[in-house]
């Protein structure tokens, strides 16, 4: 039993305050826990947590203590490396990401280290995709909240040249691991000292000249500042994906060029510094690749053919054909729906409100239909200079009739058709419930196809294709939905709908006007993943196109 007093119990508290103070040369100050340390401290961790001092320093201690999300951890619990390694590499290094390390394996600089050689460098690198993969992740409208404000802020710093998000962030993944921040500057010290103020108190996890890594509500947000002339090379690496800069190595090197972490170097050894990630696709022969579809797939092989896709912009959304007010689920009145949407420039919009039937907190119902229809007629008056269609999101029902009348669904510019709830249904029934709905002539749009609520509940698993296919005969829109929750169709399965010929819409199904522009944004970084074009989406188009597509589809089924 491990015995202790007040005053150690002081110290101990006083050490971590020191920790998390961020500076790397307080290892001397947490000495004194472990003569005497507190009570309330279980001996097995404190044992734990003496060993990982004496060989690690406070940046283990502290991440053990509280949990973190910190990729050193998880190294060191996947059991392929000792304490006393780990620390030679993160001392030796500054590896304090599995970035560092992957690239540090890479370039095999860790085998020559004291220690380590040949055998835990590759331990390692055996372990590095479990790794990743242990990094809790967070929703991407999270991470993207969480990065904002940062790189709002770096950027408006005189001196920083560029600053971008990297990593799954960048590429618009649905669930993010750690936040990596590139910004390109020559006077890094004002960089983190910017950085530390945007938070309040920072948790800093590390600190060197070029470097900074904190916590923010528990993730871990790290933040890079290579010099400009070379920064493009740090971004391209940081962003990945892995199998994306493998492929690319692999290209550059049958092109005559070695293409490291560090940058793009001529076979004699002599550095081609990039200053953005162009220099470097340019250099090496291909055409720059949009970082949404750097997966390691087929877009190199594309880039090769001339074949890239000009993929859909955020300035190219020229409408919303999705969200919610206060007639249903949504938090505010359709007008101030409307004011955001003319403020983000939009031509047009739909009011979307949910089905009596609908699992919503509210619902619209066949009575509030025409009152709802009379506040849209007053607000067109209102606001002439955009366009305000008035329709609904119905619930498909369990036999595959949709949740409004007939009589009621032709009063509506168009309708969006979608599943709650599985209610337990096969593939096979769910399919079904949905071609019902698309041969349904007043139905204009499948919203959000799988269902799935992320990171929860994983989608439906149907048959896709045959969705697809039917979209395309009955002309049905399916589409792709920013809420953050749902970022569905994901990048593969919008990639398959357009295959197949389907027009989809980008929506931000919102719930409230602050959010348009965000769920919007995520929605066409989603869309970008799955390779889509402005020219395969309905609400690129003007406002008298829409109208002629939504009237293409009551009349071909009619
Ligand atoms: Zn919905
Ligand atoms: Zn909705």
């Amino acid at each position: 039993m491990i015995r202790g007093d007040a005053a150690a119990e002081t110290r101990y508290a006083r050490a971590l305050a020191l920790a998390r103070s961020s500076r790397l040369d307080s290892d001397a100050e947490l000495g004194p826990l472990f003569d005497a340390p507190p009570q309330n401290i279980d001996p097995e961790i404190l044992t734990r947590l003496r060993q990982m001092y004496e060989t690690g320093g406070w940046v283990l201690v502290e991440s053990t203590i509280a949990d973190l999300p910190s990729d050193l951890r998880w190294l060191f619990e996947s059991d392929a490396v000792t304490l006393e390694q780990l620390a030679t590499i993160h001392r030796t290094l500054g590896v304090t990401s599995n970035a560092d390390l992957a690239a540090a394996v890479g370039e095999r600089t860790l085998q020559d280290l004291p220690g380590i050689g040949v055998e835990v460098e590759a331990a390692i690198s055996a372990a590095l995709p479990s790794l990743r993969a242990r990094v809790p992740r967070i929703p991407l409208g999270r991470a993207f909240g969480l990065a904002e404000p940062f790189l709002e802020r770096l950027r408006a710093l005189p001196g920083v040249v560029w600053a971008h998000a990297a990593g799954s962030l960048r590429r618009g993944q649905d669930l993010v691991g750690d936040i990596e921040i590139v910004a390109a500057a020559d006077a890094p010290r004002d960089v983190i000292e910017e950085a530390l103020r945007v938070v309040e108190a920072p948790r800093c996890l590390h600190r060197s000249a070029r470097r900074l890594y904190l916590l923010d509500e528990r993730v871990q947000i790290g933040i890079r500042i290579p010099e400009p002339a070379n920064a493009g090379a740090t971004l391209l690496y940081l962003t990945g994906s892995v199998r994306h800069f493998d492929a690319l190595r692999a290209h550059a090197a049958a092109t005559g060029w070695l293409l490291t972490p560090g940058g793009l170097y001529t076979s004699d050894g002599a550095l081609r510094p990039a200053a953005s990630e162009d220099d470097i696709y340019r250099t090496i022969g291909l055409p720059p690749i949009p970082p949404e579809i750097r997966n390691g797939d087929d877009e190199i092989a594309a880039a090769l053919r001339g074949e890239l896709p000009t993929l859909v912009s955020p300035d190219a959304i020229l409408g919303d054909l999705h969200m919610h007010s206060t007639w249903s689920d949504g938090r505010d009145s359709i007008e101030a729906m409307v004011l955001e949407c003319r403020t983000l420039g939009y031509q047009y919009l739909a009011i979307t409100d949910h089905s009596p039937h609908s699992a919503a907190s509210r619902n619209l119902t066949v009575e509030g239909v025409p009152r709802q229809a009379e506040e849209i007629r007053q607000l067109r008056e209102r606001y002439p200079d955009i366009t305000i269609l008035h329709g609904c999101e119905v619930d498909i029902l369990p036999d595959g009739r949709v949740d409004f009348p007939d009589k009621v669904l032709e009063g509506f510019d168009l309708v969006l058709a979608s599943l709650h709830e599985g209610l337990g249904h096969s593939p096979d029934q769910l399919l079904k419930r949905y071609v019902a709905a698309m041969k349904h002539p007043l139905v204009s749009m499948i919203t959000h196809p799988t269902n799935r609520l992320l990171p929860h509940r994983p989608g439906y698993e149907l048959d896709y294709d045959r969705l697809f296919e039917m979209a395309v005969e009955t002309r049905t829109l399916v589409e792709v939905d920013g809420a953050p929750a749902h970022l569905d169709m994901d990048g593969a399965l919008a990639r398959r709908a357009i295959a197949a010929g389907a027009t989809l819409a980008i929506s931000s199904d919102s719930h409230r006007a602050t959010m348009l522009r965000r769920q919007m944004q995520l929605g066409v970084l989603t869309a970008r993943r799955g390779w889509v074009e402005a020219r395969h989406v309905v609400n690129t188009r003007p406002i008298e196109d829409v109208r002629a597509i939504l009237r293409a589809k009551r009349d071909t089924v009619r």
